[in-house]
């Protein structure tokens, strides 16, 4: 059995229900798979609706790791562009880069 959904990037996209994953987290699920096109991992948000019909008709179903739980962030907004941009101006933007960035020295 095929279905039909989408990526960002290629659009459209033919699937084998065996190549979609559903996902349960806390109080959210969502639907992922490998897109068949650009190979990018498309996750897509899940009702209750989704999840009794996705598990009705088989589809392989995981709980998420907490680690790699989606965080959501809020929109790009103009102001964050301007900052950005201000930062790049600066001989320190690199260092200041660095240390937003969580570190990987646990091999994660
Ligand atoms: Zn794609």
């Amino acid at each position: 059995m095929t279905v039909r959904s989408n990526c960002l990037v290629c659009g459209d996209v033919t699937l084998d229900l065996q190549d979609i994953v559903l996902v349960k987290a806390p109080g959210e699920a969502w639907y992922e798979f490998t897109c068949p096109q650009c190979r990018d991992l498309v996750r897509k948000p899940a009702s209750d609706r989704d999840v009794r019909m996705l598990h009705a008709v088989g589809i392989r179903c995981r709980d998420a790791h907490p680690e790699r739980i989606p965080t959501v962030h809020a929109p790009l907004q103009p102001e964050d562009v301007l900052k950005l941009h201000q930062l790049l101006e600066t001989d320190t933007w690199f260092d200041v880069l660095v240390a937003l960035t969580p570190s990987t020295a646990d091999g994660g």
